[in-house]
């Protein structure tokens, strides 16, 4: 964070007491860690904070410390509401327009307290006060650490914000593997351990408490995988009666769609999911190399991301929204021939 933001933040952080913590609709593990983070710091420093997330979050993730400290708006609307409404500051984390916060968008929109971002996605848009928002960043996990740093506060790192932040750093460089990983992010993992985060524990803990339901529910969706060799493209389906016979929980799809980027000569490839109450069809794309899924993402399927993963959302039904992915295909036949 360069020495202009700092000085922002200092002046808002000066002059807030009620601050609330935003992270995005559907939070993952960097959103969930990366509040939860800057929430335990910013109690330390003396502030009242709330975590908002605006709907529920995965299994994997409830372990983390605190993390049943956040306010769901979909459960206690009326808390997150009055909570927004008593702000001065509020900080939105992980994601880079307000539309991917759902429900919650008109109350933030409507907030008078100011807004800060601090965000790693492409394309951030315009709605905060201020901003820390570096698409270089592996994760906002990562950026919540420089964020402590910038503000010569790494004394406060405990035990839980060095286990949040690990969390979030983890699982959003699919365990320091993704190209954003960089030798900085590897000492700032280096510092959380030595601060207390317990990787061991922390990678079974998010990995190795799957349900017997949820590795059948991969075993259809490998099942169901589908190669386009022209394209070096694969994707997977899975349709909601699929997802009800297998009980699916919140965090069930999750990662799935790197099995399909894991063969060889695969450069993209898709999940499509459909959604058990509002019939949405929900995307996961990933890439490997140059191509971007940022771009498909945000052009064809109402979504974004980064350049290697991005999510995205159709209102056609499954099998329009997959006939209509594969109408798409010829016209990236060379981008896609880019073997990385
Ligand atoms: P996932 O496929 O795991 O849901 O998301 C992959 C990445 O794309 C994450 O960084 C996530 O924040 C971002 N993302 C997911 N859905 C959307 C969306 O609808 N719009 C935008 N702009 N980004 C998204
Ligand atoms: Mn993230």
């Amino acid at each position: 964070m360069n020495l202009e933001t700092t000085a922002k933040v200092k002046k808002l952080l000066n002059s807030s007491k009620n601050i609330v913590v935003v992270g995005h609709n559907n939070p993952d593990g960097d959103a969930i860690g990366s509040c939860l983070g800057l929430a335990n710091y910013l109690n330390q420093k003396g502030h009242q904070v709330d975590i908002i997330m605006p709907n529920d979050f995965p299994g994997f993730l409830k372990w983390i410390p605190e993390a049943s400290s956040i306010i769901n708006h979909e459960i206690d609307s009326e808390k997150s509401k009055k909570a927004i409404s008593q702000a001065d500051l509020i900080f939105t984390l992980d994601f880079n327009s307000l539309d991917r916060t759902g429900e919650l968008q008109k109350y933030l929109e409507n907030a008078t307290a100011k807004i800060f971002m601090i965000d790693h996605h492409l394309q951030p848009d315009t709605y905060a006060t201020a901003m820390y928002s570096d698409d270089t960043m592996c994760s906002t996990s990562e950026m919540v650490y420089h964020f402590i740093e910038a503000l010569d506060d790494l004394q406060f790192l405990n035990k839980q914000i060095a286990t949040q932040l690990y969390v979030g750093i983890m699982t959003d460089t699919g365990s320091f593997r993704f190209p954003a990983t960089t030798s900085t992010t590897h000492r700032v993992v280096a510092n959380l351990i030595d601060k207390g985060a317990e990787n061991t524990i922390i990678h079974q803990n998010v990995y190795d408490t799957n349900s017997l339901e949820r590795i059948k529910l991969l075993g259809l969706a490998l099942k169901n995988l589908i190669v386009l060799p022209e394209f070096n493209t694969a994707y997977i389906s899975l349709s909601k009666d699929e997802l009800n016979a297998l009980n699916f929980n919140k965090g069930d799809t999750e990662g799935f769609v790197n099995y399909a980027l894991s063969m060889q000569g695969i450069v993209f490839a898709v999940i499509f999911i459909e959604g058990a109450n509002d019939n949405i069809i929900k995307m996961s794309l990933r890439s490997k190399g140059d191509f971007s899924v940022n771009d498909f993402a945000y052009k064809h399927f109402n979504g974004g991301g980064h350049t290697n993963a991005a999510g995205g959302k159709s209102y056609k039904s499954l099998s329009e929204t997959i006939s209509h992915f594969i109408d798409i295909l010829p016209n990236y036949k060379e981008a896609l021939s880019n073997e990385s």
